[in-house]
């Protein structure tokens, strides 16, 4: 048999049970077929094989993505970027939408993102009255950092008649000034109906070959960082078209594993489109449930009050008990469910719902799985491990939103959260992952994060849950496939699996950790095909 491919000269750690080591990679319809060493391969040559000198670079099983917002990540592609580097005041902010909306035309949406409070001089969201007067023809909405809180201007508000007499939705809050007048922050449920409406109505204007595009565009950032697969942990039934669109069109370069939010699902419940479902590319993942809010903004629903405004216990996206019927009836579908659980209470809430499907100790046939399980406190992670749950985690999340935890929840507590190490030592399946555009989507970031858990200002939360540069690895190939099905197809490089590979200039195991983020991809493939190279 000859190969369709062959990869030699390269580094080739497979990241498997043996740590084997390679030098050439074959492969033949898009599987890993010949594996060995220096010329091993030659005989495999054949007229039509492609010959690929990897130039002693360094290869690694495809890496995979385990939780982001690819979507809303294209989406706000052409927003206004007001991270902390941009935006260091509420001047800053106004600054970048008043010259927005000088070029955009009247009535045209100006969308923002990735603002806080805590990265703002005045340390508080800007609202309508902030905005009114640099935008005064143009509805304007910026999305908190989180995904989980927004502000929005005067015209906006009206656009969605959020108006004085308007009450907060289930599982939200729409902020109220001392004169009982919306101030235009949102939380949570809040400003999820926000997004999703707009995101919806501005999907459905667009034309197949316009959302293949702007789909493309996202999804090529998502390979040219090495990830060959990314889970959506947002769907809605407009980001399934989008999807579509690029895969029909030939343009979705890497895998794609839909997250579909419960509240928009019903379509796909009643059809009995379950999880797992769809093509090599583009695949029905579980059901996505909220149990409680966003830690940076302090709405994850926690047992002891946070230390900082607005010294509440966080918010509960729904009751225990409704959450309960919510995990049954998705269970009983024969749906994975992915619950977003952060703060302590809203874990318990969550294991508490698995536990009355799986019972306190299972296997967990569905997978039920658990994003960021912030607060994973001993007592939880028992719970967790009892019953096979595996847990999506952001370690990029300390060196961008650190100091934040140490503010909210206290120096010794803020060292018990994200408990990698003590996660992955009880037997916890760990998918890597960044929740882009929460946080930076960039692995070398985030493999960073999990080996040093360093806050902006160089705290080190929880030395002792440290991660080795090997098992942050680990976690982002293996890891992630565990938590989509594919661990019979992706996450190491062994015979008969997909060809998806991450080629990196150096091995983040072999140099100095401060060069790690500086370390280029060169290549990422994904089904024998180079998907991306630099
Ligand atoms: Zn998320």
């Amino acid at each position: 048999m000859t190969m369709d491919t062959i990869f030699y000269n390269g580094h080739i750690n497979a990241l498997d049970d043996d740590d084997c080591i390679y030098e050439a990679v074959g492969v033949s319809h898009g599987r890993i077929s010949a594996l060995g060493m220096g010329s091993d391969l030659k005989t495999l040559i054949g007229p039509k094989t492609e010959v690929l000198d990897l130039q002693g670079a360094v290869m690694f099983p495809g890496f995979m993505e385990a939780h982001n917002h690819l979507s809303i990540f294209a989406y706000l592609l052409d927003g206004i970027d007001l991270s902390a580097q941009k935006a260091r005041k509420i001047d800053d902010v106004l600054t970048f939408v008043k010259a927005e909306s000088e070029k955009t035309p009247a009535g045209t949406w100006i969308k923002g993102s990735r603002y806080a409070e805590y990265f703002l001089a005045e340390n508080r969201h800007p609202t309508r009255y902030d905005l009114d007067p640099v935008s005064p023809d143009n509805p304007v909405v910026l999305f908190h950092t989180s995904f989980h809180a927004c502000v929005l201007n005067s015209r906006a508000l009206e656009m969605f008649s959020i108006a004085r007499e308007s009450k907060s939705p289930q599982g939200g809050i729409i902020e109220k000034g001392p004169d009982s007048e919306p101030t235009g922050v949102l939380h949570d449920q809040a400003m999820m109906d926000v997004l999703n409406k707009l995101f919806s109505s501005d999907i459905a204007g667009m034309s197949d070959s316009e959302l293949s595009t702007f789909c493309y565009r996202a999804t090529q950032h998502f390979a040219s960082l090495g990830f060959v697969f990314a889970a959506d942990a947002l769907v809605v039934p407009q980001t399934l078209k989008m999807y579509q669109a690029a895969q029909n069109a030939g343009r979705l370069p890497i895998r794609i594993y839909t997250m579909n939010y419960a509240p928009t699902a019903d379509a796909l419940t009643g059809a009995q489109i379950r999880t797992g479902f769809g093509s090599n590319k583009l695949r029905i993942g579980p059901i996505k449930i909220f149990a409680d809010g966003g830690m940076s903004n302090r709405t994850a629903a926690v047992e002891t009050p946070y230390l900082t405004p607005p010294y509440g216990k966080g918010l509960k996206i729904q009751s225990q008990e409704e959450l309960i019927e919510k995990v049954k009836w998705y269970n009983a579908l024969g749906y994975q469910i992915a619950t977003h659980a952060q703060g302590d209470a809203g874990i318990r809430d969550t294991l508490d719902a698995y536990e009355a499907v799986l019972g306190a100790r299972s296997n967990n046939p569905l997978r039920h799985r658990i994003e960021h399980g912030g607060c994973l406190y001993p007592d939880l992670l028992s719970r967790a491990v009892a019953m096979n749950i595996p847990v999506a985690v952001q370690p990029v999340f300390f060196s961008e939103l650190g100091d934040g935890f140490i503010e909210a929840f206290g120096p010794e507590t803020a060292d018990r959260l994200y408990p990698f190490k003590s996660m992955l030592a009880a037997g916890i399946k760990l998918g890597g992952s960044s929740d882009c555009p929460v946080s930076e989507l960039d692995p070398r970031k985030g493999l960073c994060g999990a080996v040093i858990r360093s806050t902006p200002s160089g705290k080190i939360l929880g030395p002792t849950e440290r991660l080795t540069m090997d098992e942050a690895l680990r976690m982002y190939t293996q890891g992630s496939a565990y938590l989509s099905f594919d661990e019979g197809r992706n996450g190491t490089i062994e015979l008969g699996k997909r060809a998806d590979f991450t080629v990196m200039a150096a091995d983040p195991r072999r140099v100095d950790l401060v060069e790690v983020p500086d370390i280029p991809f060169t290549m990422t493939i994904v089904g024998g095909e180079i998907v991306w190279s630099a």
